[in-house]
């Protein structure tokens, strides 16, 4: 391994730690940084047959079948209609959908990275970055809580939403909702078996839930932050219990499959981020950013890890690519991720615009606005933007 040609990423969600193999592979020394101290559970589960695609291209198809994680058969959803509709997966191509333990699925992706070569640091978070010069000067705090200082000629932005790094720089990020997720783990005795995906729509968003292979549920309440319940957004467990289980009578498809299996809540729900949206550059001198810090998809397109390992792909090759002082490695990253993320926005209109009910309601009117997914909520009064054309990539789906 060249050791000069070294590239720091922060953030060892599936983006950054899918990059920092992608480096490894490619001879560059890659340092991930990740804040946690070891892998912990995230929401968010459900992957769709295309994502099999690309863990094949990466070498790393018994991420899936090697834990044990459920096969998922398809989607049904309650959506534009009450009457529940399906959409199995065997009318695909590409097999079966994934429902994944997500901690060891992370788990198991660091562990890869590491076997390659990757410097994969838990517990390690980015507290400041400053540009000296040509170089970045990282300020750290590590597991045991001393602040340390790293320095690099390039850095990844691999902290999702957040997008720490490009925000350190002055970049702004734009949102095209405010959508956030409330989401928990619910457990019973007696477990569903149906692996469908279920999605039901309701006045004030829709819900999704999916079983895991352990016989747990997740669920996951997606509303406007606006629009949330208060018991939901103060953060007392109690009160948070309440109103999830309030708005949960709005879904009686979902109620359905909670109550008539015996679920409880096993966590309580907690609410977080999940709107649409991407920042203003996703590149610059010495830096990209990759998976949800670039650009974060709305769970309803179950795009969200396949893409995030996607843009880690293309961004470890764009590094790798930089450092060997091609000039259009950073452009075409950027040419792959506006292309996908375009064919992303058209469909995530449309799909909105297939619910016809709940007339008046302010999660709907607002996703039925003609510049929905068109112009970000920061920029609608004045600016007009073209969409772009669709992708064929099997990285980015
Ligand atoms: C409610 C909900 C449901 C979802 N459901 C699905 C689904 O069913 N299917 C799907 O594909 N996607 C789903 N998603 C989206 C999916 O979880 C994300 O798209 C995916 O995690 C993005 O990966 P990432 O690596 O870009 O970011 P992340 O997974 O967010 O990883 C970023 C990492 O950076 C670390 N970090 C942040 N700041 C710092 C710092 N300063 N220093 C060091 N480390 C830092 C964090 O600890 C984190 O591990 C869902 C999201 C939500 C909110």
């Amino acid at each position: 391994m060249n050791s000069a040609r070294r590239a720091v990423i922060v953030g060892g969600g599936p983006a950054g730690t899918v990059a920092a193999l992608v480096l490894a592979r490619r001879g560059v020394r890659a340092i991930v940084l990740e804040g946690r101290l070891g892998p912990s559970t995230k929401a968010g589960e459900c992957l769709p047959p295309s994502v099999t695609l690309l863990l094949a291209r990466l070498g790393l198809e018994q991420l899936l079948t090697q834990d044990g994680h459920l096969r998922s058969r398809g989607h049904r959803f309650v959506w534009g209609s009450p009457r529940p509709g399906e959409r199995p997966f065997f009318a695909g191509v590409r097999g079966d959908g994934w429902h994944v333990d997500r901690r060891l699925f992370e788990a198991r992706l660091a562990e890869r990275a590491q076997a390659a070569g990757v410097d994969f640091r838990w517990g390690t978070r980015l507290d400041r970055c400053i540009r000296e010069g040509e170089r970045f000067h990282l300020e750290l705090t590590d597991p045991g809580g001393a602040r340390i200082t790293e320095t690099t000629d390039f850095v990844a932005d691999a902290t999702g939403r957040a997008a720490s790094v490009a925000r350190r720089l002055g970049v702004q990020r734009v949102r095209y909702d405010r959508l956030v997720g409330v989401a928990a783990r619910l457990e019973s005795p007696t477990p569903t078996t149906d692996t469908y995906t279920l999605v039901e729509a309701t006045p004030d968003g829709w819900w999704y839930s999916a079983l895991l292979a352990d016989g747990a549920l997740a669920v996951a309440f997606m509303t406007d932050a606006d629009l949330m319940d208060r018991g939901l957004a103060h953060g007392e467990a109690d009160a948070a219990r309440e109103a999830f289980l309030r708005a949960l009578r709005e879904a009686p498809e979902t109620r359905e499959r909670i109550e008539g299996h015996g679920y409880r809540l096993a966590t309580p729900p907690q609410p977080q981020r999940a709107e649409t949206s991407r920042l203003t550059s996703v590149t610059g001198a010495g830096w990209l950013a990759v998976g949800d810090a670039a650009a974060a998809y709305d769970p309803l397109s179950s795009h969200g890890i396949g893409s995030a390992m996607g843009s880690g792909y293309y961004a470890g090759h764009a590094i790798a690519d930089h450092l060997a002082h091609r000039p259009d490695a950073l452009p075409t990253y950027v040419a792959v991720l506006q292309n996908a993320y375009g064919a992303y926005l058209d469909l995530q209109r449309q799909h909105y615009r297939t619910e016809h009910r709940f007339p008046g309601a302010p999660f709907w009117e607002r996703r039925r606005m003609p510049l929905y997914c068109l112009d970000p909520i920061e920029a609608r009064s004045s600016v007009t933007s073209t969409t772009l054309p669709p992708t064929l990539d099997p990285c980015l789906p």
